[in-house]
C-alpha cells in the first residue's frame, strides 16, 4: 500500500482498483429504487469520500448516467458496481462498501430512502431511518 493510503478497493475481478487517502465522511445504507436496480440487491451501502481522496490505480471504471446529474461507475470487465456521484453532492464520490477492501471498520450510521425499503428487510441495527434523504426533509 502506498504511503498515506488508508483504504484500498477492488472490484470482483480485480481490474478496477482504487487507493483512498482519507477516512469516509459518512457511511450509510440507501434503499432507493435506483440503488436497488443498480446493485440488483435490496439496498446499497455507501461510504462517502472527498472525490480527490479516491484515486483509481488500474483500469478505469465505466460510467453510466442513471438519472440527470447522477453517474454510477462500474467495472467494464465484471460489471461490479463501484461508485455513485451526484450533482447534489458536489466534490464527493460515494463508494460501494463492497468495492472497498477490509471495510469492516466502516460502520454505517443510518438508512435513507426507507419509504421504498423492501417489506421483507427487517432492520435490527437501531440506526436512524429517513424516509428520503435527511436534507430533503428539512
Ligand atoms: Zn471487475
Ligand atoms: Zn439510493
Amino acid at each position: 500500500m502506498s504511503e498515506g493510503v488508508i483504504h484500498t478497493a477492488s472490484c470482483l475481478c480485480g481490474a478496477v482498483k482504487a487507493e483512498i487517502v482519507t477516512s469516509p465522511k459518512w457511511v450509510a445504507h440507501c434503499h432507493c429504487p435506483s440503488c436497488q436496480k443498480a446493485t440488483s440487491a435490496a439496498f446499497a451501502t455507501y461510504a462517502g469520500f472527498d472525490a480527490a481522496a479516491v484515486n483509481f490505480t488500474a483500469e478505469a471504471p465505466k460510467a453510466y448516467k442513471s438519472s440527470p446529474g447522477v453517474k454510477r461507475r462500474f467495472c467494464p470487465k465484471c460489471g461490479s458496481p463501484v461508485s455513485f456521484e451526484g450533482e447534489t453532492w458536489p466534490g464527493e464520490i460515494h463508494l460501494h462498501t463492497g468495492f472497498i477492501d477490509e471495510a469492516d471498520d466502516l460502520e454505517p450510521t443510518g438508512h435513507v430512502y426507507t419509504r421504498t425499503q423492501k417489506p421483507w428487510v427487517k432492520l435490527a441495527d437501531k440506526l436512524p431511518t429517513f424516509e428520503k434523504f435527511p436534507r430533503d426533509e428539512e
